[in-house]
């Protein structure tokens, strides 16, 4: 394979080192924006045509052997590629992982943190959540707004609804959106595919849009990434297989594990995580869920407390406490430095300072909800869930007073996994701390 510097990009294509360097993705999956190439062996490339006018043109190639993507009008669609990426510290192994498992909570949390700041600094990321339907499917025991809870006032947003949102999300400074629901047939693949593309046209290129609908078939998730789609979000929710099936009605841990893998074959940043406390987990469980998130090598890792909802098979379950969830930040922290980790609404939800205690344990990300308030009343994966009654734009100057507290700040910055980064400028310090 063969790069072919783009001329007139000022960006990165004018390296002269660029040339004859090996694929930008080992892997060969997701996003080849950072320069253009000749020819590439397999994959997608996604790649911004510039046309002089804004926004761009985003189009997606599938790539075959061999293809040939000579004469494309590819223009570098990444300034952030010539960026010097701190080095990654080693992640912790198995072992290392089991004994931190018995430490004092300080400790650990010490640790993440200290790991943290070593790679992503004081910055804390904010993601604008969108949560589109509440209509769903499924029938996970745990969740508030299963198919069977008659008790939830059922809505769905419009498209024109999502791009007011979004347009006055962009507006206000935010540079990621995050657009979750139940898996509503009325939202199929090729629906939420146009919305995207809608997103796009209104606020062009520069946002990072992540997607949380469930399971998708696996040309689903390549339709999405063709449509402008960055980063999709699927919990695998426990790595104990028997009780995934028991407590996702049926469906098997394998089914969502190859749910992922096509996530990550379609080219999307993958994002996914568990809950913590469930009936019938164990400690070998929350082990098992740090593993299992390490050997996804996860860009996303989004965790947080199971709080019973009164309407659902699970209403009698003990509250276990938020230290669990807190030392699971932490060790997912060690386990996986590179990987955004939010500070999820479940743990501030369960305790008033929850996400301050997460950021603290190696959480970099905050998702303030931009959903209208009416809507994200009817929302509810959990009771008790915090900050319903205004909208999610009020949000940040509350949050930025909580993460100044704990010595954080805020950033409006898009936030990539620092993986895809990575890939994206194999020159960019990529180098193992040994
Ligand atoms: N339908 C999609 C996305 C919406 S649910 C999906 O299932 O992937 C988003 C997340 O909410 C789930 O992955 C689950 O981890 C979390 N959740 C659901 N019910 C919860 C509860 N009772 N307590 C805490 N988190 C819950
Ligand atoms: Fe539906 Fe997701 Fe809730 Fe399961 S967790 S019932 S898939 S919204």
């Amino acid at each position: 394979m063969k790069v072919v510097p783009m001329k007139g990009c000022k960006e990165c294509c004018t390296a002269p080192e660029s040339k004859g360097d090996p694929p930008i993705l080992p892997d060969n999956r997701g996003d080849l924006r950072a320069h253009s190439y000749e020819t590439a062996s397999y994959g997608i490339a996604t790649y911004t045509e510039d046309l002089g006018s804004s926004p761009s043109v985003r189009k997606t190639l599938p790539l075959s052997p061999g293809s040939d993507l000579s004469g494309t009008a590819v223009h570098c669609a990444s300034p952030q590629a010539r960026e010097v990426l701190p080095p990654s510290p080693a992640a912790w192994t198995e072992e290392e992982i089991r004994s931190a498992w018995e430490w004092p909570l300080e400790k650990v949390v010490r640790e993440a943190r200290e790991c943290t700041d070593r790679l992503w600094g004081r910055k804390v990321f904010l993601r604008g959540l969108i949560e589109v339907t509440n209509y769903c499917v499924q029938n996970c025991l745990y969740c508030g707004i299963r198919r069977d809870n008659g008790k939830v006032e059922r809505y769905r947003l419009s498209e024109e609804q999502i791009l007011e949102i979004v347009q006055e999300g962009f507006r206000k400074g935010f540079r990621t959106f995050v657009l979750q629901g139940g898996e509503d047939p009325e939202y199929s693949p090729s629906r939420l595919a146009r919305l995207c593309e809608g997103i796009r046209r209104v606020v062009g290129e520069e946002p990072a849009i992540t997607l949380s609908f469930g399971i998708l078939p696996p040309k689903g998730y390549r339709d999405l990434a063709s449509a402008g789609v960055n980063r999709y979000l699927l919990r695998f929710e426990t790595s104990d297989p028997t009780l995934h099936t028991y407590l996702r009605n049926g469906i098997p841990l394998s089914r969502r594990l190859k749910a992922l893998e096509d996530i990550r074959n379609a080219g999307l940043e993958v994002g996914s995580g568990f809950m913590v406390g469930l009936p019938g987990e164990t400690e070998e469980t929350r082990i098992r869920n740090i593993l299992l998130a390490q050997e996804l090598q996860l860009d996303m890792g989004g965790i947080g407390p199971f709080i019973p909802h009164p309407d659902t098979p699970l209403a009698g379950s003990p509250q276990l406490p938020l230290e669990l969830s807190v030392r699971s930040t932490a060790l997912l922290r060690l386990a996986l430095p590179d990987c955004n980790i939010p500070a999820t609404t479940a743990a501030g939800s369960l305790h008033p300072e929850g996400r301050e205690r997460m950021l603290s344990a190696g959480a970099n990300v905050l998702m303030p909800n931009l959903t209208p308030p009416r809507y994200k009343r009817a929302y509810q994966l959990y009771p008790g869930k915090i900050c319903v009654d205004e909208p999610g734009f009020a949000c940040t100057s509350c949050l930025a007073i909580r993460v100044a507290g704990i010595g954080l700040e805020l950033s409006w910055e898009r936030g990539d996994s620092l993986r895809v980064k990575r890939l994206r400028n194999p020159r960019g310090g990529i180098t193992h701390a040994e």
